[in-house]
């Protein structure tokens, strides 16, 4: 075979029409059969781009200029949303941004999942957008750092950095966020509490995480201090013993612990709670200590300062031809460890679509996998015989207990534990058996012990809740190599502006 000439290096200069895009929503055009990966250019788009990192078959350039904008071209709402690794796709029009989801989800299954073209079509439906693609999300979670003159900043992380782009105000967020992060950077300057500082490891506040139920409109805000527990506690003892001069000039003062660590404190912690107990929908505030040097934001335990530890929710059943509400509803507690899903509205829709792919009569043993706070569980134990789901998050464990209380659901039991460990040990020891066995699993997917036991469960159907059709793609092929069909798929659009999707598949066992 020729190998073919690269007639292009670093810093060309090249004119080239957006054909395609990639899974990161990069632009992709073509110069000469040489791929070129174009960040913040869009389909359609004719654009010069600067090369930037050259390969062999293909490089990645800099939009340089949008000589012609593509048709599917909109007008983003945030400034930043270029330089924020958050919304990759803003800049596309929303109804395109669903076309290219769909697309994306096909060619996983196609690509990964080794199904046929025609055949992924045939069981894909329509997918489902959301009505209003901003302000969707009910958590956010800001970093907090320092900016050059030493003022404590808040915003995001410039995409695949650590650097913050201060910014309060982020369009996918509740409207509340900002007032929340502006009360609080005032507070942190008059008090001078200092802001985490990754390098050094040094600094206390880390991160605000802010949860609102937006049905409930509960607010709740946890700020991850670095900052062990006990040692916190034993320090603000110390202090608050020795300390009352410290507080009187309104400054951080490192107080000693018994055990000779040295913490900064929340210096006048009651101005904070005040200032922030006024805001609309307010019901809790709380700390959480992470005092590791990692990327993981939570640490493992909570203290409230004021209010309640958690907020309440509640999910509506929705019909799934258009999507209206039924009148039948589940409430939720929702404690800030666990896991929630982030678009109230579309989860919703989510919901609905695992609950009729599940086709229960009443009489269906189910296993929910994955199971968080029990949400998808619970919105099939009305329908089923008996729900059993397994989490690996404690907490959550404890949320969809109570949730079953509260929302007087009597048959269904929850285990702590890892999917791939729990479910084929009861297998193996208990013999447990189910007719209909739901999915849910972060972005990595199903565990390959957790499928293998799955399909010796032979339950008549599986439906597969999933954030990442890549790692879906992947387990579908051996669900599907283990006698089982797909029998539908359906996208729903969790995260506008991005460039993620949720899929709901139906898959049933092929009967021999
Ligand atoms: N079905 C829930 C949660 C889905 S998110 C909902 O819709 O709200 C995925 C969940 O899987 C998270 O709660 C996470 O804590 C949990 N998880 C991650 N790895 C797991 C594992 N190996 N076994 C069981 N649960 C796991």
């Amino acid at each position: 075979m020729v190998k073919k000439e690269v007639s292009f290096n670093k810093n060309d200069l090249i004119t080239v029409t957006i054909e395609d895009m990639g899974n990161e929503g990069e632009g992709i055009g073509k110069a000469e059969g040489y791929a070129l990966f174009i960040k913040d250019a869009i389909l359609g788009d004719v654009v010069r781009c600067k090369i930037m990192k050259a390969k062999k078959n293909y490089a990645y350039a800099r939009l340089e200029e949008i000589i012609t904008p593509s048709e599917l071209r909109t007008e983003p709402r945030c400034r930043f949303h270029k330089q924020c690794g958050g919304c990759q796709i803003q800049c596309m029009d929303y109804q395109a941004q669903l076309v290219w989801k769909q697309k994306k989800i096909k060619n996983h299954l196609v690509r990964i999942g080794g199904f046929e073209e025609a055949f992924i079509e045939s069981k894909m439906e329509p997918i489902v957008g959301m009505e209003k693609p901003y302000r969707y999300r009910n958590k956010a979670q800001y970093p907090i750092g320092t900016d050059k003159n030493g003022e404590p900043v808040t915003g995001f992380y410039a995409g695949r950095t650590h650097d913050i782009i201060p910014n309060t105000d982020c369009m996918l967020g509740a409207e509340e966020n900002q007032e929340i992060l502006e009360k609080l950077l005032v507070y942190m300057k008059k008090n001078k509490v200092t802001a985490y500082d990754e390098k050094s490891g040094t600094g206390l506040l880390r991160h605000v995480l802010i949860r609102k139920g937006f049905t409930s409109g509960e607010i709740l805000v946890c700020l991850v201090l670095n900052a062990e527990r006990k040692l916190w506690e034993e320090s603000r003892a110390v202090s608050e013993e020795a300390g009352k001069g410290h507080r009187y000039n309104g400054r951080a003062v490192s107080a000693e612990t018994s055990e000779g660590h040295r913490y900064n404190r929340l210096w006048a912690q009651e101005e904070l709670i005040a200032s922030l107990s006024k805001i609309k929908g307010m019901t809790g505030i709380c700390l959480n200590f992470n005092p590791e040097q990692t990327n993981v934001i939570l640490g493992k335990e909570i203290m409230s300062i004021w209010g309640k530890e958690w907020i309440e929710d509640t999910i509506h059943v929705r019909d799934t031809e258009q999507f209206k509400r039924t009148g039948d509803e589940i409430s939720f507690h929702i404690s800030p460890l666990s896991f929630y899903q982030v678009n109230p509205v579309q989860t919703e829709k989510l919901y609905s679509l695992a609950l009729e792919y599940a086709g229960l009569t009443g009489k269906e043993t189910v296993w929910d996998l994955y199971c968080g706070i029990g949400t998808i569980s619970l919105f099939l134990a009305r329908k089923a015989g008996k729900v059993y789901g397994v989490e690996v998050v404690p907490e959550a464990i404890e949320d969809a207990k109570r949730n079953a209380k509260l929302n007087h659901i009597k048959n269904a039991e929850f285990f702590a534990g890892k999917a791939e460990e729990i479910l084929p040990e009861f297998y193996r020891t208990k013999g447990i058996k189910a007719d209909v066995i739901v999915v849910d699993p972060p972005r990595k997917g199903c565990d390959s012990a957790c499928l293998d036991t799955m399909l010796k469960m032979q339950p008549d159907r599986i439906v597969y809740v999933s954030c990442d059709s890549a790692t879906l793609a992947r387990d579908l092929r051996i669900l599907a190599d283990g006698g089982y069909q797909i029998e539908k798929v359906r996208g729903v659009d969790q995260f506008g502006q991005t460039v993620h999707c949720e899929v709901c598949v139906e898959i049933c066992r092929i009967n021999d």
